[in-house]
Formats: C-alpha cells, sequence, structure tokens
C-alpha cells in the first residue's frame, strides 16, 4: 500500500491538534503555518478577519521570475464541524492510525489535503516554476463558506489573481467539476404570549411557524416533481428541507416564540436570490396575518449561509489540466457544497479535488486512509513537475 511521507503525517499532527472548530479562532492553526511559510523565505499575507480569533493565510510560491501573478490555487479551509456529543474511539484532536487509517477531527474534511500542500512547500521552493502556486488557506467554511469571498478578494488585490485552481475537498481524489449551491435562514416569529385557555388575547408564534414549515415543504415538493433536473447529481433537483424548529415554554401558554431554520440546495443555473426572496415575501405575509391579530407580532428572516453553487464545462483549462496531472474526470456532481463555487465566481475557476470520502467526514471517528494522502502527494507532484520550468505547460 502506498504510504505518505513523514512531512505529510507530521503536519497533519500538528494541524488536527489545534480545535479549529467553526466557533473557535483559527489564528494560531494560520500563524503556526505562517511563522513556517516564513522560515522557508516565503511572504505569507495572514488576513485577520474582524474579531474573534479568525482569518485567512496565503502562501503564494512565485515563479522562477519571482512573479505572484497568475498561477494555480491549492485551498483548503482550517475549520472544522464539532465533535460534541460524538462517541469517539480516540481523542479527536490526537491523530491515530489504526488499519491503514488516520484518524481524527478533520482528516479527511480537509486538513489531510492541506497537510499534503505544506508537506510539498520545500519541493515547489526547490523548482524553477513557470507559474507561481498559492495555498489558500480560508476559515468558516463549515458554516457558510463565510471567509472564501474574503480570500478570493485578497488575492485579487494583492495581484495575484490565480488562473484556476484546486480545491481539496474528500473526493476520493477524484475532479468533481459541479455542486449545488447552499443558502440557509433563521426565521424567528414573535407572537404574544397567553394563558391558554384565553386563545383571543395571545398570538400563537408555533402556528403561524406552521404554515412557513408548510409552505417551505410545497417549495420542495414541486421542484422534486417539476425539477428543473440535471442526473448528474444523486439527487437531481433542487432541495429544500426544514431542519430545526424550536418555539413555545409550556402547554398550557400561547407561546410567543417560534424559531425555525430551513435551507435549500439550488441546482447551478436557479435564481436563488428569487427563491429568497419568494420565502422573504412568504414571511411578510404570515407577518401581517399576525398583526391583524395583534401588532405587537413580527416576523425576521436572517439569511445566514448563501453559497453559490459550482458548474465547470467539462472541457474548461481546469478541468483539462486536472485530466493532464492524471485526475479522473468524472461525470457525476455532488450535492454538498464548496468554496469552488465561490472562487469560480470570483473569477478563479476551480474544481473540487482532495483526499479521503465525504462520507468519513463529519461524522465520529472521521478518518483519511493513508492510501489516499500518498495519491494526493502524488498529484501535487504531478503538478510541480508540469509547472516547472521546461514542464509540460
Ligand atoms: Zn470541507
Amino acid at each position: 500500500m502506498q504510504t505518505p511521507t513523514q512531512q505529510t503525517l507530521d503536519w497533519l499532527a500538528r494541524l488536527v491538534a489545534h480545535d479549529t472548530t467553526s466557533r473557535e479562532p483559527n489564528l494560531p492553526l494560520l500563524e503556526e503555518i505562517a511563522a513556517h511559510a516564513r522560515a522557508l523565505g516565503l511572504m505569507p499575507l495572514l488576513l485577520p478577519a474582524g474579531g474573534g480569533g479568525k482569518g485567512n493565510l496565503v502562501v503564494t510560491v512565485p515563479d522562477a521570475a519571482g512573479g505572484v501573478r497568475g498561477g494555480v490555487l491549492l485551498s483548503g479551509h482550517t475549520d472544522c464541524v464539532p465533535v460534541d456529543g460524538q462517541a469517539w474511539a480516540s481523542d479527536p484532536f490526537t491523530v491515530t492510525e489504526r488499519d491503514g487509517r488516520l484518524y481524527g477531527r478533520g482528516t479527511a474534511d480537509m486538513k489531510g489535503f492541506v497537510a499534503c500542500c505544506l508537506a510539498a512547500l520545500p519541493a515547489l521552493l526547490a523548482e524553477p516554476l513557470a507559474e507561481p502556486v498559492h495555498l489558500g488557506l480560508s476559515h468558516d467554511e463549515e458554516v457558510g463558506c463565510l471567509g472564501a469571498p474574503a480570500l478570493a478578494a485578497a488575492l485579487h488585490a494583492a495581484g495575484r489573481s490565480p488562473r484556476l485552481g484546486f480545491v481539496g475537498e474528500p473526493t476520493g481524489m477524484r475532479m468533481i467539476r459541479g455542486h449545488k449551491s447552499i443558502n440557509v435562514a433563521h426565521i424567528t416569529l414573535t407572537g404574544v404570549a397567553a394563558h391558554s385557555s384565553l386563545t383571543d388575547r395571545g398570538v400563537n408564534a408555533i402556528e403561524y411557524g406552521a404554515e412557513i414549515v408548510r409552505y417551505w415543504r410545497g417549495v420542495a415538493d414541486r421542484w422534486r416533481a417539476e425539477g428543473p433536473f440535471d442526473d448528474a447529481y444523486p439527487v437531481p433537483y433542487a432541495s429544500a428541507s426544514v431542519n430545526l424548529i424550536d418555539g413555545g415554554n409550556a402547554v398550557n401558554t400561547v407561546p410567543e416564540r417560534c424559531r425555525i431554520a430551513l435551507e435549500f440546495r439550488a441546482l447551478p443555473g436557479m435564481d436563488d436570490a428569487a427563491h429568497l426572496a419568494a420565502l422573504v415575501g412568504f414571511c411578510r405575509d404570515v407577518e401581517r396575518r399576525m398583526r391583524a391579530e395583534n401588532p405587537a407580532a413580527a416576523v425576521t428572516v436572517e439569511v445566514t449561509a448563501q453559497t453559490v453553487g459550482l458548474d465547470i464545462a467539462p472541457d474548461a483549462e481546469v478541468v483539462r489540466l486536472g485530466a493532464a496531472l492524471g485526475l479522473e474526470p468524472l461525470a457525476d456532481k455532488v450535492t454538498y457544497g464548496t468554496e469552488a463555487g465561490v472562487f469560480t465566481d470570483a473569477g478563479i475557476p476551480c474544481v473540487v479535488c482532495g483526499p479521503g470520502d465525504i462520507a468519513d467526514a463529519h461524522r465520529a471517528d472521521e478518518s483519511v486512509e493513508l492510501a489516499q494522502l500518498a495519491a494526493c502527494e502524488a498529484f501535487l507532484g504531478r503538478l510541480i513537475g508540469h509547472l516547472r520550468v521546461g514542464g509540460a505547460s
């Protein structure tokens, strides 16, 4: 079996040791990587994002002439999903090897890819490159790709503008050209509490919330029945669901509050903004009817995530480069969102390709196969060879 280098294993251990659950700061991890890059003679761009100890990091290996414009982006997010309530067989923040796999939070999603890229830095520096290579590390992907837009903007503002890129989410090192968008909305209905024997004095937030739930299910049913359809997806239409609800505080009290979280994942080409606007319009109508009962009632809609979909043409340059580097171009598209859509929207066309299996992500005992990391190293090695002055490019 192919095994990764000690450098990759060391980096993975260091990355996983940082608890970068999305609610935690990621700057300590980025600072550790930036210090390493500086020690290699590079000038990393550490880009703090407001407060909260969050940020993005760009590490550029210049071309042979010292240029940093254009070239290839290798992108990964540094945050992870929580381990709360999950039963792990070993400490999630200590990489543990069992049966040809490495266990730990983020091993698949997606510190394994980042570790491979960091381990490849010395090899990148050792070559005279025809084009620069940029390692872009973001924050808060798992909570709605919040860091990637600023990362893309910073790449352009710094005059680096990669011409294409690879986003290393776990795909089994297969090349993914398309995924859906993700939109998440949190809706809060504020009614008027009353003793449940005096329903006419209250405004029932749960009952009105149920109307929104039913409306959203209707949207989902319509997409499922009428499309649009794309059979490259395992779910070939836009999906919509209500996934969180809470409200009320006693069986004998008309509930003042109901909170709902819903999402939809649309096919590229659908008008996400219009569907969000229709949702907001429905909520306004609910609010109007609540206020007819009591003017104190209100409905608020907060869109907490809006990630664009990805739809890269089969003959796009990035696909041709991936194929030249031995990546299997898949016709299949994936239902999960990635930052590739964000970068592509920002003028940096990206495909998704990274070590591990998305099915191993987010769960207890998240893991990545050693062989997958080795395959990623081999891919990066071929990329370096391709970019070498006088190489295949
Ligand atoms: Zn991920």
